[in-house]
């Protein structure tokens, strides 16, 4: 544990009930120890890049962790194991992907974990959903450079 920090997590669901992964996700990082829910975007609708099979969900929450930023990612490793997650292959069509975008103003970059999440920049899926939550965090030249990215907010709530 270290000290209290703001942390951004996308999560994305391409397989089965993406909705309820992506709801159930939520509540499982809501419960990690020393971590409470802050905020949660609206859901996007995301059509899969470098990969394939259905649209992805697309959301991002922050929250506000004790957890130092490897033990928050292996705790989101273990949520996507929950999940029935597997890694046949890269990029594979997957039940939960989660990213840990920020945590606080970390920058490291070593071969298990980069802050800030190395391509949350080029991805209109990760860049909408940040920008409403905490509009602070999202340069505007970075939305201009994935306007052509196919993203919808979707209406409905989680
Ligand atoms: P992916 O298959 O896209 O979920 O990538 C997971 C791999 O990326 C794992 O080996 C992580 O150690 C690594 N990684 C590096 N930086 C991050 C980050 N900021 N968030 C999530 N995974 C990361």
């Amino acid at each position: 544990m270290t000290t209290s920090a703001t942390a951004f997590v996308g999560l994305g669901a391409n397989l089965g009930d993406a909705r309820r992964t992506l709801a159930g996700a939520a509540r499982a990082l809501a419960a990690l120890p020393g971590t409470a829910l802050r905020g949660r975007s609206s859901l996007y609708r995301s059509a899969p890049i470098g990969s394939s099979g259905p649209d992805y969900l697309n959301a991002v929450v922050e929250l506000q962790t004790l957890l130092a930023p490897r033990d928050l990612l292996a705790a989101l490793q273990r949520i996507e194991q929950d999940h029935g997650r597997t890694r046949p292959y890269r990029n594979a069509p997957r039940t939960l992907d989660l990213d840990l975008l920020l945590h606080g103003d970390t920058v490291q970059d070593d071969p298990v974990l980069t802050l800030p999440h190395p391509r949350m920049r080029e991805r209109a899926f990760v860049l909408l959903p940040l920008a409403e939550i905490a509009p602070a965090r999202v340069e505007p030249g970075w939305l201009d450079r994935v306007r052509g990215q196919a993203v919808s907010r979707l209406a409905c709530g989680w």
